[in-house]
C-alpha cells in the first residue's frame, strides 16, 4: 500500500529534502522533536524493520552509513545524536514505510518514552 513517504519520494507531497541518492532519501520531520530531526527512508517500500529480509542487508548497511554522514553534515557528530527506528504499533510507528529518525541538537534522555 502506498504511504505518505512514497508520495514524498515521487515529489507528490512536498518535503524539505536534505539528501538523496539512488537508494534513499532524507528530509526534515514536519513535527521536529529536537532542533535537528531528519527522517531517512529507503526508496524501496519496506513496511517496517519486521519486514526486512536478507536481501536488504546491503541497503540497511548503506542507510546506517548515510545516517552517520547526514549527522556529520548537520554538525551533530561531535556532541552526539540519536537514531530511532520505531517498529510496528508497540514501537510507536505511525507511517508504515521504514524510516530512521536522526535526532540531535539537544540532550537526549533515557529511557525513551
Ligand atoms: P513514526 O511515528 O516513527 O512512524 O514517524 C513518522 C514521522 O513522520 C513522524 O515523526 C511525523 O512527524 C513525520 N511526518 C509525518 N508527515 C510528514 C511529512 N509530510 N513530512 C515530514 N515528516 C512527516
Amino acid at each position: 500500500m502506498e504511504t505518505l513517504f512514497d508520495k514524498i519520494i515521487k515529489r507528490q507531497v512536498p518535503a524539505d529534502i536534505v539528501f538523496e541518492d539512488e537508494l534513499c532519501l532524507a528530509f526534515r520531520d514536519i513535527s521536529p522533536q529536537a532542533p535537528t530531526h531528519i527522517l531517512l527512508i529507503p526508496k524501496k517500500p519496506i513496511e517496517s524493520m519486521a519486514k526486512l529480509n536478507t536481501e536488504d542487508q546491503a541497503l540497511m548497511g548503506h542507510m546506517l552509513l548515510t545516517a552517520a554522514q547526514i549527522a556529520q553534515s548537520e554538525g551533530l557528530s561531535e556532541e552526539g545524536y540519536r537514531l530511532v527506528v520505531n517498529t510496528n504499533s508497540a514501537g510507536g510507528q505511525s507511517v508504515y514505510h521504514l524510516h530512521m529518525h536522526i535526532l540531535g541538537g539537544r540532550q537526549m534522555q533515557w529511557p525513551p518514552g
